[in-house]
């Protein structure tokens, strides 16, 4: 490695904001483990098993069906992640790049109004490993309360925690409280670390403001309690990023087993007048292919993918079918009831007094990128300040003592998650255009931020509703299957969201009011917004217009294909024979945390469905 070359390289890498394509170009080779080598598919092949997706289901679900020596095929619309990918300080520069589907909402008049064009940002991964691969990497299961309140057979918490045991490889469980011990596996394909050290002091400050509102610590928000603050253990093992496509595809023995098209877009499920799945069509390199499922065919293409395809294929919701033009072929609510966390952006100045990171320039960064380039170590490995993640019942904080009392059952159910990542002093300026493509807020409020930053570190707090009311769906757009479809999140069209973003953000200005926070001169940004009244004019009336402004997606999307309504207890589609779906659209219900723990169970579970001698 010539570093003086490398140096000069990244610099200009940086200024044209080409960090992607020169770490690609770079970097790749210096992974220590390779990706399947991806086919080129044959029209009329025919495989066991078609998956479709290689997102957090489909690559555990394929993995573990080519290990138990079935021929299967994954298809996938992506190709490898990018080493950009890997390196977990980067996730936020993921998001609009060339590994997300770059999905926007359809506006609702009531939400996302700061966003360009009204719409939020609804990222997706494409690539092997799909959202895993551009995720931010937090650890979280829910609570087991999620699961039951299903009421489903075979899917409460007691039904799903061996899944989640079976990949969960956690290997700082010595550093957790005995009680934690049963709820945990080392030894599972899926290897969680703790992120490394940000060596930003908001981390530990964060904690103790927290503290001082009697949040407790709470070493494991997936033991037996899931209230408090935490460091939360990661996707991460040595430093780098680990996504299904690490954890699962990129195993020898999954290798050896397994067949995957990548670049290869799925546009419909192929059902003969029986009603019976026996293939799928796909466009690879410009050529469309049919192949075929001897036994069945499994979509993982997430919650926006598996709708889309389904409805292309004839399964959905006859009125909508109808007015495509698409001929009926299963009558079934399909994109229905979407469910997903919603969060006002908050952001918080802050001054930069002890940061070691203060000074922008790249230069000051070099260090950092030689660390991690040597040892994948470093600020490079760690969140930023994400890692540091709250869960609270807002109905067990008391608003007038300005504490914390979570003493009943019921307080143990979170309503709040609060994450935060920072931004040093003048990166907004430095990278705007970089950070409009990945949060796309609009111009005037960008700019504002941008001015906020010139002397202040800014800590941007994402209190997410953990339980919204609010329901959207999924769509056709087009009769065409590769263009995008219509996602109407509608954030906020449930007025009890709108309220409980403003408890949420009331906390966080108690959080100011703390001692640590007022001694670094931590305030909220009151941004100015058209159509909201001034701040000092009525705080809760400002705080509802911000929230309806600065709404944006905790990207945890469910319940398009929803277990019972869509598919059955088996994840078998409802109407067709030897077709099920895997992934998160089969959800029911939103869990208490981050998704993409729970969707990898779901990969691991059918597998189950599928090859249990007793599936009927
Ligand atoms: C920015 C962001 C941050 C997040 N942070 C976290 C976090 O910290 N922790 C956490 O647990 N969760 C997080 N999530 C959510 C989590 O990653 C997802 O919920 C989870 O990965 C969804 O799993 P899935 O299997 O349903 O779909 P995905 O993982 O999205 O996989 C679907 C796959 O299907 C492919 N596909 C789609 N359509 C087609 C088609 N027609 N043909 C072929 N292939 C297709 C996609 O390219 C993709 O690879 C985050 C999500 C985002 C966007």
């Amino acid at each position: 490695m010539n570093w003086g070359r490398f140096m000069f390289r990244l610099l200009l890498a940086c200024s044209a904001g080409a960090v992607e394509a020169f770490f690609f170009e770079n970097f790749l080779q210096d992974l220590p483990y390779t990706y399947p080598t991806g086919i080129q598919l044959e029209d009329g092949a025919a495989y066991d098993y078609v998956v479709v997706g290689a997102g957090a289901a489909g690559a555990a679900a394929a993995s573990r069906l080519a290990l138990k020596g079935f021929d299967v095929m994954l298809i996938e619309a992506g190709g490898d992640p990018s080493f950009l990918s890997t390196i977990p300080m980067a996730s936020l520069g993921l998001l609009g790049s060339s590994l997300d589907w770059q999905y926007k909402t359809i506006p609702n008049n009531i939400s996302c109004l700061s966003s360009i064009g009204e719409q939020c940002r609804f990222s997706r991964g494409k690539s092997l490993g799909g959202t895993t691969a551009i995720n931010h990497m937090l650890y979280i299961r829910g609570n087991r309360y999620d699961y039951d309140r299903m009421n489903i057979s075979g899917w409460t918490w007691k039904d799903l925690e061996p899944y989640f045991l079976r990949y969960e490889g956690l290997q700082i469980l010595d550093q957790y409280p005995a009680s934690s011990r049963k709820y945990h596996n080392s030894n599972g394909t899926m290897k969680l670390e703790y992120f490394d050290d940000p060596r930003n002091p908001w981390h530990t400050r964060t904690v103790e403001g927290l503290k001082q509102l009697n949040i407790p610590f709470n070493k494991d928000l997936n033991g037996e309690y899931q209230i408090g603050v935490t460091k939360v253990a990661g996707y991460v093992y040595k430093g780098e990023r680990m996504s299904t496509a690490r954890g699962y595809l990129a195993r020898n023995d999954v290798k050896k087993n397994l067949k995957v098209a990548k670049n290869a877009f799925c546009t419909e499920v192929v059902i003969d007048d029986d009603n019976i799945a026996r293939g799928v069509t796909v466009v690879q390199n410009l050529q469309k292919v049919t192949i075929y499922a001897r036994i069945e065919i499994v979509l993982s293409a997430g919650t926006i993918g598996t709708p889309q395809i389904l409805m292309q294929s004839g399964v959905g919701p006859a009125d909508h079918l109808q007015e495509m033009g698409i001929s009926v072929r299963s009558n079934l609510p399909v994109g229905n009831d979407m469910s997903d966390h919603h969060l006002p952006v908050v952001i918080v100045k802050v001054d930069h007094g002890g940061l070691v990171d203060s000074l922008v320039g790249l230069t000051s960064k070099a260090p950092q990128v030689l660390q991690y380039l040597a040892s994948r170590s470093g600020p490079l490995a760690s969140n930023s300040l994400q890692d540091i993640v709250t869960l609270i019942n807002t109905n067990c904080y008391d608003f007038d003592l300005r504490q914390y009392s979570g003493n009943s059952s019921l307080c143990e159910l979170a309503d709040m998650q609060i994450i935060q990542s920072y931004i040093d002093k003048g990166l907004v300026a430095l990278a705007k255009p970089l950070v409009k493509q990945a949060i796309g807020f609009n111009d005037q409020v960008l700019d504002q931020i941008e001015k906020a930053n010139e002397n202040h570190g800014l800590i941007i707090f994402s209190p997410m509703v953990l339980q919204p009311y609010s329901r959207g769906t999924v769509r056709l757009a087009s009769i065409d299957p590769l263009q995008p479809p219509a996602i109407f999140a509608n954030y906020l069209g449930d007025e009890r969201d709108v309220e409980q973003m403003v408890k949420s953000i009331t906390f966080l200005e108690h959080l100011m009011k703390t001692q640590i926070f007022k001694k670094h001169k931590a305030s909220i940004l009151h941004l100015n917004l058209p159509g909201c009244p001034a701040y000092k004019c009525g705080r809760v009336e400002y705080w509802r217009c911000y929230a309806r402004h600065m709404t944006y997606s905790g990207y945890h999307a469910v319940g398009t294909c929803a277990l019972t309504r869509v598919v059955d207890e088996q994840l078998r589609v409802y109407g067709v024979k030897n077709l099920r779906v895997a992934d998160l659209s089969v959800l029911k219900n939103i869990i208490r945390g981050n998704t993409a723990s729970v969707s990898i169970a779901i990969g691991e579970r059918i597998v189950d469905f599928l090859t249990e001698e007793d599936n009927p």
